[in-house]
């Protein structure tokens, strides 16, 4: 990290002087994963690239701070086999880290009941009655192949009431769902893109060593190598256009840049504050469409673990996860500490109304199950209690799926995790990237240049 962030400060000192002469093809707001990778495609494809982002290190919501020896993610992470992946490895990231063991139980009545993940656990679990089994047997067989498109237009709540017939085993998809989408909004969640991600998740995981933040850095690297200016520390605080037509930002320090091409990887209400004018443009109707998904994290380092069969836990009746991600003596998943610290995530899935002592009250209580004395083998802890996961999701109240392109304003673009066209989480933050990059690089006017 440390290489990365003097990197980073250098750059930074030598754009602030270059970059109020200098003329931008590309300019983007926001270097997390979206920004970083629209940056990287811009510039491969020739554009004079500049990224701007408002705090000292870059990543966003992929950052990982280290704390006594332990990589904690901002909440836990992990990296589906989808749209984030593929790019990632075309770009050539090393990506390091190991898929764990899909073995799991669900947690009823405050009791761990094993779940049917494999041919041992199918038979031996108490958590479905016979016919419950045979259900899940016969939806596990065709369910890896299934075409999800065809139920884009219902949602997964309406997708489970229709499809599943036991109670038990709708309990076990609701908690299915909710785990790889992080959504707690079922009648609201578009059923198609929320199976495809379970189809996803089944084929498994990837948890990454020492935390996405290698992700970031090796993301850095690359657009350093291709000629990307990054600076930090650069609030935008506007994206000013004439003639319908995109032509500078201007910074919290007063620096304007001009630009002919910007994206905006900001949240959708941050976006459309940094746009002149924007309620006449599509962006206003992307604002208020946008359904932000949030949860509470306590994410704890433990010496060991007091139950080590006890790695990953769905919550079946109420909106909880538990996962070990860290490696322990046989290799689960990542390395994530110096040392060998057992590092466990902890989600609260959240609605519209939050608590934040009551969320970390439950999370520790599930703790006192699942690993009962954890807090005499306690190393380190980090407890969030509203992150936002993504700033919207394909949901059955949108109106239109936003970007790349804001019609009204030629040259400017949006990316980010909102900016879904189906994909969701990360898989969204990249393939908008590459479609903003994508459109503005076949614009006529981009042409011009
Ligand atoms: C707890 C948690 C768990 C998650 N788990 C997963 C997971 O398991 N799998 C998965 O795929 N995804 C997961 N995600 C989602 C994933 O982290 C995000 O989708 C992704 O990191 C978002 O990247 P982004 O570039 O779209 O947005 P961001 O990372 O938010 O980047 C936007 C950047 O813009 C900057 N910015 C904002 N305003 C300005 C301004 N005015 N001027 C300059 N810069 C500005 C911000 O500082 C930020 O760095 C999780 C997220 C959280 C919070």
């Amino acid at each position: 990290m440390s290489h990365n962030h003097s990197l980073i400060r250098y750059i930074s000192k030598q754009s602030k002087r270059m970059m109020t002469m200098t003329k931008y093809e590309v300019a983007i707001v926001g270097g997390g994963i979206a920004g970083l990778t629209a940056a990287i495609y811009a510039a491969k494809a020739g554009k004079r690239t500049i990224v701007l982002e408002q705090q000292k290190q870059l990543g966003g919501r992929a950052i990982t701070n280290k704390k006594q020896g332990v990589y904690f993610n901002l909440g836990g992470h992990a990296l589906y086999k989808g749209e984030a992946h593929e790019t990632f490895r075309e770009l050539g990231l090393r990506i390091e880290g190991s898929t764990p063991s899909v073995d799991a139980y669900g947690m009823w009545k405050n009791q761990l009941l094993t779940l049917p993940m494999n041919v041992s656990s199918f038979i031996q679990t108490p958590t479905l009655s016979r016919g419950g089994k045979l259900e899940f047997a016969k939806w596990f067989i065709k369910f890896g192949k299934m075409d999800t498109s065809i139920w884009n237009q219902i949602s997964i709540r309406d997708w489970i009431e229709s499809q599943l017939h036991d109670p038990m085993l709708r309990n076990v998809f609701y908690a299915l769902l909710r785990t790889s989408t992080y959504v707690l909004a079922p009648e609201l969640h578009v059923a198609g893109p929320a199976l495809k991600q379970l189809q996803r998740s089944l084929k498994g995981v990837l948890y990454l060593d020492k935390g996405w933040g290698t992700l970031v850095e090796e993301l850095h690297e690359l657009a350093v190598q291709q000629g990307v200016e990054l600076v930090t520390g650069c609030k935008v605080v506007a994206v000013e256009h004439q003639d319908q037509k995109v032509h500078s930002i201007i910074c919290a320090d007063g620096t304007k840049i001009e630009a002919s091409n910007v994206i905006l990887t900001t949240p959708p209400s941050i976006s459309y504050k940094l746009v002149p004018h924007a309620d006449q443009t599509a962006l206003d109707t992307w604002k208020k469409q946008a359904i932000a998904v949030t949860i509470a994290c306590l994410d704890v380092g433990l010496r060991r673990l007091p139950k080590p069969k006890h790695q990953f836990i769905y919550g079946l009746d109420q909106p909880i996860l538990f996962t070990n991600q860290s490696r322990d003596g046989k290799p689960r998943a990542a390395i994530l500490s110096d040392d060998g610290t057992q590092v466990i995530s902890l989600f609260k899935y959240q609605g519209p109304q939050t608590d934040a002592e009551q969320d970390e009250e439950q999370l520790e209580q599930v703790l006192d199950v699942v690993q009962p004395g954890w807090r005499n083998e306690l190393v380190t802890r980090q407890y969030l209690p509203k992150m936002t996961v993504v700033h919207d999701f394909p949901h059955i109240k949108r109106i239109e799926d936003p970007g790349p392109a804001i019609p009204e304003i030629e040259g400017l673009y949006v990316a980010g995790d909102w900016v879904s066209y189906g994909e969701l989480l990360v898989d969204a933050s990249v393939a908008s990237a590459k479609r903003a990059v994508s459109h503005l690089l076949n614009s006529r006017e981009d042409i011009k240049l």
